[in-house]
């Protein structure tokens, strides 16, 4: 039970994000979305959280590549709420290709957004988690935070950096009841995941078909997509108060790829 609870969940407009904040204001949090995407659709998921599960929610439009924008999606969560429980960092973009020809943008854009940003929205939440005497930090990885695929250098340098950064805050708030893990999940069919099957044919030069079958679900012993739901399983303990002594640490959520 998170009644009255407060979380922020980076990138939640869609995919994983969306799904792991339905999972907490299923728990009775109160949610801050944050996200890029069609504004309409957007109020519709927001009022859907409140009117569901009788929480709070609001949206923040922070962009992740905007430090200070970051800062203030914490700011005002804390002015408006006046607590920050759990803080889910989230977003995450992806680009496909060969190192010699990644667009130097898309690097920038990859580490601001993928690690960047939650280096910003964690220097900013400790404190207010400090001073409550409890808190909860999680980041989204991946699999591609424990091991690399080909054509994915600036999203798998990014993800082992998001668990260097959760061990490294880990040990620094451990004794003020704060716990830093990261969850790393393998292949969920979310749009990132549907974006890249087109990129990964191309640079592999092969179909969608064998993207899916010999790519992806290669990778994961089940044979299998990771659901949300699993991942909201794996959270839900980090958030839980039986969750106070893991700090540090990775989650896998991915169908035994990692045990090869
Ligand atoms: P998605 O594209 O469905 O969702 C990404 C979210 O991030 C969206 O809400 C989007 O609006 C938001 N976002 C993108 N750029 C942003 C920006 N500049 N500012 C603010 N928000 C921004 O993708 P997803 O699959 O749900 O991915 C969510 C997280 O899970 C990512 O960090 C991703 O790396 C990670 N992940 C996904 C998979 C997978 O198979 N889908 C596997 C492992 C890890």
């Amino acid at each position: 039970d998170l009644s009255g609870q407060v979380a922020v969940v980076t990138g939640s407009t869609s995919g994983i994000g969306q799904a792991l904040a339905e999972g907490l204001a299923g728990c009775g949090a109160h949610i801050v979305l944050n996200g890029l995407g069609d504004r309409d659709e957007i109020e519709a998921l927001r009022a859907g959280l409140e009117r569901d599960h009788g929480v709070t929610a609001l949206y923040h439009d922070a962009d992740m590549l905007v430090p200070d924008e970051i800062e203030d999606l914490i700011a005002s969560t804390v002015k408006r709420f006046g607590r920050l429980d759990i803080l889910i960092n989230n977003a995450g973009v992806q680009h496909v290709a060969r190192v010699e020809e990644m667009p130097a943008g898309k690097w920038d854009q990859i580490i601001a957004i993928n690690l960047t940003s939650a280096f910003h929205t964690i220097r900013h939440a400790v404190p207010v988690m400090r001073e409550a005497g409890r808190g909860r930090i999680v980041n989204i990885a991946s699999a591609h935070g424990h091991a690399a695929s080909p054509f994915k250098s600036a999203y798998v340098a990014a993800k082992h950096g998001l668990i260097g950064l959760t061990k490294t805050v880990a040990l620094e708030v451990a004794e003020a009841n704060i716990t830093v893990n990261a969850i790393s999940p393998g292949y969920v069919k979310t749009r990132l995941v549907e974006n890249q099957i087109e990129d990964t044919a191309k640079a592999r030069g092969i179909s969608r078909e064998e993207v899916v079958r010999d790519v992806m679900l290669h990778a994961q012993p089940t044979k299998k997509f990771v659901t949300e739901d699993e991942l909201l399983g794996a959270l839900l303990y980090l958030v839980s108060d039986q969750g106070a002594s893991t700090h540090g640490s990775a989650i896998l959520v991915e169908g035994g790829w990692m045990a090869q």
